[in-house]
């Protein structure tokens, strides 16, 4: 079998998406996600520039040896990029590996290790109230786990809050990026978040009981002690994890949080290779590996650095909110699913418009997904719908404190 076409697809159902399609001589055809929210176009041109011929003629069965030719070849390696990039390939390889096997990927990676997938959903207000409500519905939709974010009094925009009116008049629902020339400005406030956090907590736990798993997402914006106070002062609401603590590039940094807490710690969704997990899993200094197979380089690594992770007993939770195309999102899925130490999976739910670009095999019943049987990845690009939503210039938020100094977003 041989690749004769590689085309590049970026299309903007309610956001942006960077899709990669591979034919073969075959008539075979797998796809890939490219998706690198806020910077598409630079992977879209990546791609088209300097990856797609070098696809042509290669045999796509051939997918760890692919992998390996354009992580090395280019000399400059890692990066958000080149790794989603080459994420796209490799997924695309998957896929037609799948089909040409008549098997769905999971079942290449060694069949399943359970039924289905345990995910997390979104729940956030604007007060306890709409807090409230927000975990209520996320509950009746089947969710088991719910993920916990809240308006602080004080600050305009908080990152997380659906529904919350932002400088520019747009609303959360789907997607924090805001279409336009220029990102939105957003304020933020350390003190008065770790203030008010522990207290929403309270709330919460007091209404929900004891037994519903909670999780939160601190987004980068504590530096190492603050991160290891909240965690200290979360502990008695027995969360299931505290994600994205500080902004993580400062590895050691996860030593000091570590060492005063024992609120489970998730990180890794801006990170692009197994090498940024190298000190946190070897020092087991997390508790959940939060990669996303779109930015880290495909299915292929994200199997590599789950099992670097397993000797550890450190789990998988994967990234997986509107910013990873529904074929993204889908190879995590046979990856969770075929892997033993599985964590949990976020789950956002794409908008309609992204479904009738991105027809899925996925279920998600009573709280648990799965990939489908269908052979490959489970996902049909649709090429007519995808050419019906052309690519919008949407930037993600930026933040400045009090006096104008620019912070962590
Ligand atoms: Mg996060």
């Amino acid at each position: 079998m041989k690749i004769t076409k590689a085309e590049v697809f970026v299309t903007s159902p309610s956001r942006n998406f960077v899709t990669l399609r591979i034919e073969t001589d075959e008539g075979l055809v797998g796809i890939g996600d490219a998706t690198l929210n806020g910077r598409e176009l630079a992977v879209a041109a990546y791609l088209k520039e300097h990856v797609v011929q070098l696809l042509i003629g290669k045999d796509p069965s051939n997918i760890e040896d692919t992998w390996q030719f354009l992580y090395r070849s280019s000399y400059w390696r890692r990066g958000p990029v080149t790794m989603a990039a080459i994420a796209s390939v490799d997924m695309a390889l998957w896929d037609i590996k799948g089909k040409a096997a008549n098997m769905p990927v999971y079942q290449l990676l060694g069949g399943a290790s359970r039924r289905g997938l345990r995910a997390y959903g979104h729940a956030s207000g604007t007060d306890i109230e709409s807090l409230f409500d927000s975990i209520r519905a996320h509950l009746e939709q089947g969710y088991k786990s719910v993920r916990v974010q809240t308006a602080i009094p004080g600050i305009k925009a908080v990152y997380g809050v659906a529904a919350q009116t932002q400088a520019s008049g747009e609303r959360y629902d789907y997607e924090p990026a805001g279409r336009g020339a220029f990102p939105t400005e957003e304020d933020w406030d350390t003190r008065a978040y770790l203030r008010h956090l522990p207290t929403v907590f309270e709330a919460v736990r007091n209404e929900f009981g004891p037994e519903l798993p909670l999780l939160h997402d601190g987004h980068h914006r504590m530096t190492p002690i603050q991160a290891a106070r909240l965690g200290k002062d979360l502990e008695p609401y027995d969360l299931f994890w505290l994600e994205d603590c500080t902004p993580a590039e400062n590895q050691e940094g996860l030593r000091l949080v570590r060492q005063h807490t024992t609120t489970p710690l998730a990180i890794g969704e801006i990170f692009n290779t197994i090498w940024d997990f190298q000190l946190l899993i070897k020092e087991q200094l997390i508790d959940y590996v939060r990669a996303a197979s779109t930015h880290f380089g495909g299915i292929s690594p994200l199997k590599k650095v789950m099992a670097f992770a397993e000797q550890y007993q450190i789990k998988s939770g994967f990234h997986g909110p509107t910013d990873i195309s529904p074929i993204g999102f889908a190879a995590q899925l046979h990856v969770g699913l075929s892997i033993h130490n599985y964590g949990i999976q976020e789950y956002m739910q794409h908008s309609a418009a992204t479904n009738q670009v991105f027809e899925q095999q996925m279920t998600f019943i009573d709280g648990y997904l799965h990939p489908g049987e269908a052979p490959g990845l489970g996902v049909e690009f649709n090429v007519e719908a995808a050419n019906a939503f052309p690519y919008q210039q949407a930037y993600l938020p930026y933040n400045r404190l009090v006096d104008g100094t620019v912070h962590d977003w």
